[in-house]
């Protein structure tokens, strides 16, 4: 932000029921079921979009005030960069935990399909689990190359962050696709549960549900309507948008690591192998941690230039 963003660069705290502040809230939930109890898959989750409307907030509220102070102007990006940072270092362990839940599903619905050892089903089962182990890896490895801010918070290395939160958002949608492939379409046309305790159609529903003789029809149905709440229903749209954009969309990923990778010092391996410089120094990209500090000096810089022109 510049001097023109003044009136937004402003960051503050005030409970969610402050005067004026409205919350415009959109709930999502998983079905409940009547004869099966579930407890795990009972969960809800609200997503607000926020509108403050004229609200007074106290001074001793305020963190950053760039509208009175201009000087504070350029910390409105950096402060906003380090929510993103450290949510998107946030993804790469929570994240691989959804990976691992969807990975979970699709190896329970390939045995109970009956196709657990072909050799597409451990492929795809093996692209689940590998995606989770490497966000997670990331994260990890961030987390290893951090820098302590003068604050004391350990701030993660941002290449690193942004690698593997990118690799969750560009995989997020092959993820579900591979749970969907391996399931078969009965995720999506699960007769609702009713039907299977009809007194009319209830035994043929449960008999024409069988698939692989070893598996009982009740925990077949379960498990399919488990992978309906995961992978069809409501919430489970929410989670592909989420894994997609939270923290910020891959495109961002790719902004914020192109911003601060070292691309020059990387050029000079090139010009040392094919002979266009002589010396090379010993190239290590995570020898020095590299976090959003980095983007405010840059700012810095550009707001000094513009200032002398
Ligand atoms: C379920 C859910 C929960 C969320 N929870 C929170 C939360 O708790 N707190 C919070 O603060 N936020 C939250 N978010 C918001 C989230 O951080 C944003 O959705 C995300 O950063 C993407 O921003 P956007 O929605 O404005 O999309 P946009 O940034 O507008 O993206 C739309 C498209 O524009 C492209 N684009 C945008 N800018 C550029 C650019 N400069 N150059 C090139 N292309 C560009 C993107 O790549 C994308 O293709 C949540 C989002 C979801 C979906």
């Amino acid at each position: 932000m510049g001097p023109e963003d003044k009136d937004y660069a402003v960051s503050f705290a005030i409970p969610g029921d402050w005067d004026g502040v409205k919350l415009l809230s959109r709930p999502a939930y998983f079905k409940k079921s009547k004869h099966f109890e579930n407890k795990t898959l009972t969960m809800g989750d609200v997503e607000t979009f926020i509108i403050f409307d004229d609200v007074f907030v106290p001074k001793e509220r305020v963190f950053l005030n760039g509208f009175d102070d201009p000087r504070q102007t350029p910390y409105a990006g950096f402060l906003a960069l380090m929510f993103a940072h450290y949510h998107r270092h946030s993804y790469t362990g929570c994240k691989p935990a959804i990976s691992e839940i969807l990975a979970s599903a699709a190896a329970l619905v390939a045995e109970y399909n009956g196709i657990e050892r072909t050799s597409h089903a451990r492929d795809k089962i093996s692209h689940l689990i590998g995606t989770a182990e490497l966000v997670f890896a990331a994260g990890e490895s961030s987390a290893l190359h951090s820098e302590k801010s003068p604050s004391g918070t350990q701030v993660p290395d941002e290449i690193l962050t942004n690698a593997g939160r990118r690799l969750a958002g560009e995989e997020i949608y092959n993820e579900y696709k591979i749970l969907a492939d391996l399931s078969g379409g009965l995720i999506a046309t699960l007769p609702y549960e009713g039907s299977f305790f009809s007194e009319e159609v209830g035994e043929l529903a449960m008999k024409y549900l069988k698939r692989n003789p070893r598996v009982k029809p009740e925990n077949i149905y379960k498990c399919f309507k488990g992978i309906e709440c995961l992978a069809v229903s409501e919430i489970a749209g929410l989670l592909q948008v989420a894994g997609l954009h939270g923290g910020g969309s891959p495109q961002m990923e790719t902004i914020a690591m192109m911003g601060r990778y070292p691309i020059e010092k990387l050029k000079n391996i090139s010009k040392y192998l094919f002979g266009i410089k002589s010396n090379l120094r010993r190239y290590e990209r995570s020898e020095t941690p590299v976090t959003p500090r980095e983007m405010l000096e840059k700012f810095r810089k550009v707001m000094e230039k513009k200032k002398k022109i």
